[in-house]
């Protein structure tokens, strides 16, 4: 079973909207203010998957900062989801930094949400090592959910979304403070999986997870397979980032230079087991 970790999902009616919403939210305009920028319904991800041979996606949310635009963002996804359970996963998103979160993210995982992400604190203004990270995890590692971060890489070259994210530092040391929450730095961790080779490091984040997603637009190829080395294979989750990039050209990119054991892991086994604990 091939998983794709790391997709994204608006609404139609946001699609339509992104003007507007770009014209009150500073982190949704950075990436979604251009048109060029796809924002990608349910059928077109279903699309993709059939015809990339990909069996199941993590559907993630935007870090929106207004409580609407996340609710109507985290219905949609929901009800894609209960529509087609066996080809999405549903996460949703919260901004820790507003009033009432909690209770938006209790309704999520009552409807079947399997996690939180993508989630941004810079862009929304909350601490993820101060005390709404750590209600955030709390609240997660009641439910058994899991926490997707966007890692923002400290060097390298600007593009839109870049910061907002975690650093490879807050990324270790957010999954450190709750380390039976599973943790996933996307887009590799911004590189945060180096440190693993540090004894002490490794054994205070056994929940760090990394995925794939965008690789081709960062590193160079043989960067996944170096990162299934560095953290240990049962770290690694494909993800694509769709729409940004097709998932099979993704796939076929993270997998190369896997031995067949790694590729079984990374293309799906390690996201049933430990970011949707499937209990399929
Ligand atoms: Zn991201």
């Amino acid at each position: 079973m091939i998983v794709d970790a790391h997709a994204h999902l608006f609404p139609p009616a946001q699609a339509r909207a992104r003007e507007a919403i770009a014209a009150r939210d500073a982190g949704f305009a950075a990436i979604y203010a251009s048109p060029r920028a796809d924002m990608a319904g349910a059928p077109e991800l279903l699309a993709a998957l059939r015809a990339d041979g990909v069996d199941l996606a993590v559907a993630l949310g935007f870090a929106f900062a207004a409580a609407r635009d996340l609710a109507e963002q985290n219905e949609y996804l929901l009800a894609a989801a209960a529509e087609a359970p066996a080809a999405i996963a549903p996460f949703a998103t919260v901004n820790p930094a507003l009033r009432g979160w909690e209770r938006e993210a209790r309704r999520a995982l009552a409807a079947g949400a399997r996690g939180f992400g993508e989630l941004r604190p810079g862009d929304q203004g909350w601490d993820p090592l101060g005390a709404e990270g750590r209600r955030l995890a709390a609240l997660a590692g009641d439910a058994g959910a899991a926490l997707l971060w966007h890692a923002s890489e400290p060097v390298g070259h600007a593009y839109p979304g870049k910061a907002g994210g975690l650093s490879p530092t807050q990324l270790i040391e957010v999954a450190a403070a709750a380390p039976a929450v599973a943790m996933v730095g996307a887009h590799l961790g911004a590189g945060a999986s180096f440190y693993l080779a540090m004894p002490e490091v490794r054994g205070a984040v056994p929940n760090l997870l990394f995925d794939t997603a965008a690789a081709s637009l960062l590193y160079e190829p043989a960067s996944v397979a170096r990162l299934v080395e560095a953290a240990g294979r049962d770290r690694v989750l494909f993800g694509s980032d769709f729409p940004l990039r097709r998932p099979g050209a993704e796939l076929r990119r993270a997998l190369a230079g896997l031995d067949a054991e790694a590729a079984a892991a990374v293309s799906g086994g390690n996201a049933r087991a430990l970011l949707l604990r499937d209990r399929r």
